[in-house]
């Protein structure tokens, strides 16, 4: 049974990233009076990040607290490739770290008994302590460690989705369609580093994000280069640029072998977010799934959050398990400059079975349609074969033990 009075706070969150904000904004929402702390080594909350997403993804639960976080909303996305130029009449959206960092700062200060913690940095976290590096120790009725990809323990296990965006001021705006419509895929550049396309998000007619994107097989980013590609993408694209007003970069581990599901021991703390596999493995796409978490996760007393979540986490480790093969064949059996055939011929297929990947809601018929047809130029059969047959559950069994077994983790 809780004993609310044996703890320092009735949730706390480590790792103040996307999973603790949108949790700590559901648990506000859901029990006002409840004393939640974050834990986040940083200065600021949820780095430097753009988290798009496809809207309707958010299920209805989440919608009332992640809508104060969206910075801008397009009704239609598009995707093009040499043979292809199709948009989607369905909305894309993005939420801003900056405006998370405002949201969750306010709505954490206005309630006296709740802590952010920031610049403390988690040592040790189990189901109901989390000691700091600076020495200081807090307990909670539920510990959420939400503190990101696990760096070792993917060594070896996954390919990448990296990118260097700028933020562009433009001098002459955009017109009509070009001003309302997030380009998702713009793959028709030439291809190297696996599989090379630009992202481009309108914000205003005059200011627009566009990111070089590459699904690779390392994670190595050359800043200056890409600076340069983007700059002269814009220029041949008719983008008329004023001024370079913001540039960000990151790495994202998608895994080609299956994952450990985290520790159930009974002192383990509930792991969430990206860690906890609540991401999808192909797209990296991680808000819908993380809103899903936090409306399960603060709607409920501390107690009941574990076994509430059970359900999703089986789902998403069911769905999870398909894109995980899609990215063995995608990184293992694809030479690398043919990648791009495959998504293409992904995008041409009807759109439910698009989007419900996208959502990590496939059904078997869209997995057979993903999967089946004419190989894509660049497969190696023997290597496909390969890739279907071997799971990575043998190195997974190997390793299993090193983070699974232990209960508490740090
Ligand atoms: C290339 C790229 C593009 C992406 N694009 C999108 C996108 O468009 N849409 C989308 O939905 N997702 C996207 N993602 C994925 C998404 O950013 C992550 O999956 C998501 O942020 C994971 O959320 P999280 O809360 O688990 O971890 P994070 O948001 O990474 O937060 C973890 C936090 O924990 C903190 N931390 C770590 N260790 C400690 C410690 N010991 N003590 C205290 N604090 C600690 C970190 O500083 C960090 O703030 C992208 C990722 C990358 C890198």
């Amino acid at each position: 049974m809780f004993k609310r009075a044996r703890f320092d706070f009735d949730y706390a969150l480590v790792g103040g990233g996307l999973q603790a904000g949108l949790i700590a904004l559901a648990l506000r929402a859901a029990q006002p009076s409840v004393r939640v702390a974050i834990v986040e080594r940083e200065t600021h909350l949820g780095g430097e990040h753009l988290w798009s997403f496809h809207a309707g993804d958010v299920p209805a639960a989440a919608r009332a607290f992640v809508e104060p976080l969206v910075v801008r909303r397009w009704p239609r996305w598009r995707a093009t490739f040499p043979g292809l130029d199709r948009t989607f009449a369905t909305p894309y959206a993005s939420v801003s770290s900056t405006r998370l960092h405002e949201v969750v700062s306010r709505s954490m200060a206005a309630h006296g008994d709740s802590a952010l913690l920031l610049g403390a940095e988690a040592k040790r976290v189990s189901a109901h302590a989390v000691e700091l590096a600076d020495g200081r120790a807090i307990s909670a009725g539920l510990v959420v460690d939400a503190r990101g990809p696990d760096r070792a323990r993917l060594e070896g296990r996954v390919a990448f989705q990296k990118f260097v965006g700028l933020e562009l001021a433009l001098s002459r705006p955009l017109q009509g369609d070009a001003a309302e419509t997030a380009t998702v895929f713009d793959a028709t550049v030439e291809q190297r580093d696996g599989f090379r396309f630009f992202y481009v998000l309108p914000f205003a007619p005059d200011r627009v994000l566009v990111e070089e994107t590459f699904y690779a097989d390392g994670p190595a980013l050359d800043g200056p280069a890409l600076r340069a590609s983007i700059l002269a993408y814009a220029e041949a694209r008719g983008l008329s640029v004023r001024e370079v007003v913001r540039e960000e970069r990151g790495v994202l581990p998608l895994p080609v072998e299956r994952l450990a599901a985290p520790s159930d021991a009974a002192d383990a703390p509930l792991v969430a977010g990206y860690a906890g596999g609540f991401f999808h493995p192909t797209t990296g796409y991680s808000l819908p799934l993380a809103a899903r978490v936090a409306a399960i996760v603060g709607a409920l007393a501390p107690e009941h959050a574990a076994l509430a979540l059970a359900p999703e986490r089986a789902r998403v480790e069911r769905q999870a398990r398909f894109c995980v093969l899609l990215n063995r064949l995608l990184f293992r059996a694809i030479a690398p400059e043919s990648r791009r055939n495959v998504l293409e011929r992904f995008h041409t297929l009807k759109e439910e079975t698009v989007l419900r990947f996208y959502a990590l809601d496939t059904t078997p018929a869209d997995r057979a349609r993903i999967l089946c047809g004419r190989p894509p130029r660049g497969m190696s059969l023997r290597r496909a074969l390969g890739a279907l047959t071997d799971d990575g559950s043998r190195g997974e069994r190997g390793r299993a033990g090193e983070r699974t077994g232990e209960g508490a983790s740090s």
